[in-house]
């Protein structure tokens, strides 16, 4: 068990070393760091610390509700069946030395800053140093029946319940044919991920349909972009511009619908701001992300679920508290509901680490500067644009895919999952 679980104050492994600038108690127990959330933002934390902090340092535990961690930017091919579940993710203890960073599967149910606890599903963790990495919630701004009825592209969990209820619902259309819905695929979307997966699910149903002895052309995938939705519920938004003149969604059979809002989901379909009733078996929801619930729940200051966060990217309320990844409002960034990029999360956890450790040892502390690469926003899905573009993005995607593997597991995982692709 952990030092941070049991209080004892021992040291995982190794003999605790005097250092005088490390930072102690005054009963010399090493100060204990506690990484919420093992996602883009958390394992880029556990990962740094792990190569560079001394054993005799500090006491890292890091804490994820599953004991993997998995690649967002796939989880659309994950949902229209192009790859396993099991491809897109890497067991979190294959990425750490228990040594240097103990690992506790558990679900964060509370955050308790003025006690420096965190309450768990299955007991209290008591930190000096948190960081919280727990990423976003989907955003349904309210539209009814949205939560209830629609699925959504957010975690290994929901994409598969994607995947198996497509192949349901062919099936279904087996046993009462008469029932143009079951065939209809609704993806409201307000980014590239919604795009993505039209896109990708285009390209998967030819094959599902012979496999469910389906004819191909009775399926229909209805994109919607529902930023017009979200103008209406006070949240920010672009339009997903040419999507439509790109002539690929064209090319591939989908539907592109624009600035028509969507009024509500049931379990019939979609409700349309024009009164239309659209029949859909499948809608998928993907209108944005908000900041998770925990933080203000916790009494942290917060904008629309996130936090504003210091040049260290540190709590001002609680400099001993680091948010990073989609929960972190950056300095200067004006728009508080900005989405977030997988590179910008890896960085800012990488960061939150070099913090620390000036911090242990009495250093001064590194102040957060980004600088934007072409390979930062790969989320704008290859099928937006069409020819040498859309090739060119694509590119984009895959390369900063691998760069996201190379920082958090080396060329070992690159290896493992994205050229031999093994679970
Ligand atoms: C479907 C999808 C596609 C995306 N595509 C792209 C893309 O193509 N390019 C790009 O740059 N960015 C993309 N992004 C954005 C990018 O993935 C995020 O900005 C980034 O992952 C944010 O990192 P994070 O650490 O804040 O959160 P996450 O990476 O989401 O990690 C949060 C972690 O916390 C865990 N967790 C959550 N709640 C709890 C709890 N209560 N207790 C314990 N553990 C918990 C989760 O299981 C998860 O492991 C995509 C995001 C999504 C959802």
């Amino acid at each position: 068990m952990n030092p941070s679980m049991n209080g004892r104050g021992e040291a995982a492994s190794g003999r605790p070393q005097a250092s005088p600038r490390m930072e102690r108690d005054h009963a010399g127990r090493k100060p204990r760091i506690v990484i919420l959330g093992a996602g883009c933002s958390g394992i880029s934390t556990a990962v740094r610390l792990q190569k560079r902090l001394h054993l005799s340092e500090a006491d890292v535990t890091l804490v994820n509700k599953h004991d993997y961690h998995y690649f967002n930017t796939q989880l659309h091919r994950t949902a229209a069946g192009a790859i396993r579940p099991e491809q897109t993710r890497v067991r979190v203890t294959d990425l750490l030395l228990e040594a240097k960073v103990h690992f506790c599967k558990g679900e964060v149910r509370a955050i308790k800053p003025r006690e420096r606890k965190v309450v768990l599903d299955h007991g209290v963790l008591s930190y000096d140093y948190l960081v919280v990495g727990l990423g976003g919630e989907p955003e349904t701004s309210g539209i009814p029946g949205m939560e209830e009825f629609a699925l959504t592209i957010r975690s290994l969990n929901s994409v598969r319940m994607i995947r198996q209820h497509v192949e349901y619902m062919l099936a279904k259309s087996k046993r009462e044919p008469q029932r143009a819905s079951y065939l209809t695929f609704a993806v409201c979307s307000a980014d590239a991920t919604g795009v993505d997966f039209a896109e990708e699910l285009a390209d998967q149903l030819p094959q599902l349909c012979r496999r469910y002895d389906v004819e191909p052309s009775l399926t229909r995938i209805i994109h919607f972009d529902v930023v017009s939705s979200l103008q209406e519920a006070g949240q920010q938004g672009k339009p997903q511009a040419q999507a439509d003149k790109s002539g690929v969604f064209h090319y591939k059979g989908i539907e592109f619908r624009q600035g028509t809002a969507v009024r509500a989901c049931t379990p019939e379909g979609l409700v349309l701001a024009d009164g239309e009733r659209l029949d859909a078996g499948t809608v998928i929801w993907n209108g944005g992300v908000k900041g998770s619930l925990l933080l203000a729940a916790a009494g942290l200051d917060t904008i629309q679920g996130r936090v504003r966060v210091d040049a260290q990217l540190r709590s001002p309320q609680h400099p001993e508290i680091w948010v990073v990844g989609e929960n972190a409002v950056l300095p200067g960034v004006q728009n508080p509901v900005a989405r977030s990029t997988a590179e910008l999360a890896l960085l800012q956890g990488k960061h939150a680490a070099d913090v620390l450790l000036a911090k242990l040892r009495g250093r001064k502390e590194p102040v957060w500067a980004y600088k934007a690469s072409m390979l930062d926003s790969p989320g704008n899905a290859a099928a937006r644009l069409s020819g040498a573009r859309g090739l060119r993005q694509a590119a984009f995607k895959a390369a900063a895919n691998l760069r996201g593997m190379l920082r958090i597991g080396g060329l070992g995982l690159v290896w493992r999952k994205a050229i031999f692709r093994r679970d």
